[in-house]
């Protein structure tokens, strides 16, 4: 087996297309930074449209799965076998992280897409959450994940690319991501400040002018050579 072979991979398994950009995208090109192999399961897709998907993925550097039903016939049963068959399976214990949709999400498909996932990655070390327009409210920020500006802007082109193909979801644009990034990269940064402040971000801890936010389901950190890593 060649070092390629064993590789670290991560997971990201969203419910529609633009899910993982919305929520992730900054993450995601972190991990390939790191040399990582990112993959990003896309539940439900409207089989017309994924020329769109492949043009996002090729940009932000993650292989790009594809599961084959509608969103109307996401069920957790379904889903559970989806995730199964195209992410647990294949890359067995070399799957080391999975971001999945906070349970608690509004967004019905969401919640489906979480519950499936969740079991069938029972035997995944390291899950957490993320949060889209609908999870937002519900997601306890625990994990943050600073990126630069580069990063951020091939978020807003991964972001354009989806939209142009999808139509975008009035309430939340690009913009409101982008200010929600800069939120807590400047909140990472004065709450680091404070000496007694725990703190737990993942890739350094240099100030970044963003970052993306997750909730803890398990974790297991790793104290060697007097680092703290996740991995
Ligand atoms: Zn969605």
């Amino acid at each position: 087996m060649g070092k390629h072979d064993e590789k670290k991979a991560i997971g990201f398994v969203g419910a529609h297309m633009d899910d993982i950009e919305l929520a992730c995208a900054g993450v995601v090109q972190r991990l390939v930074q790191e040399e990582l192999e990112a993959m990003v399961l896309v539940i439900s897709v409207d089989p017309k449209r994924t020329d769109a998907n492949k043009r996002s993925s090729e940009l932000l550097g993650y292989k790009l799965l594809l599961g084959d039903i509608s969103e109307a016939e996401i069920e957790i049963a379904t889903v559970q076998q989806i995730v199964y068959e195209k992410l647990v399976r294949p890359f067995g214990p070399r799957l080391d992280l999975v971001f999945l949709h906070v349970p608690e999400d509004y967004n019905h498909h969401h919640r489906l897409v979480s519950a499936g996932s969740l079991s069938a990655c029972r035997g995944v070390k390291n899950v957490l959450y993320f949060a889209g327009p609908g999870g937002i409210p519900h997601l306890r920020p625990q994990v943050f994940v600073p990126f630069g500006e580069r990063e951020m802007q091939k978020k807003m082109e991964a972001m354009e690319i989806l939209r142009q193909a999808y139509g975008q979801a009035r309430y939340f644009t690009k913009e409101h991501c982008r200010d929600q990034a800069a939120f807590w990269g400047q909140w990472i940064f004065e709450f680091q400040e404070r000496p007694k402040a725990p703190k737990v971000t993942l890739f350094g801890e240099e100030q970044m002018p963003y970052a993306e936010v997750f909730q803890v389901e398990r974790l297991r950190l790793s104290f060697d050579r007097g680092k703290t890593t996740l991995f």
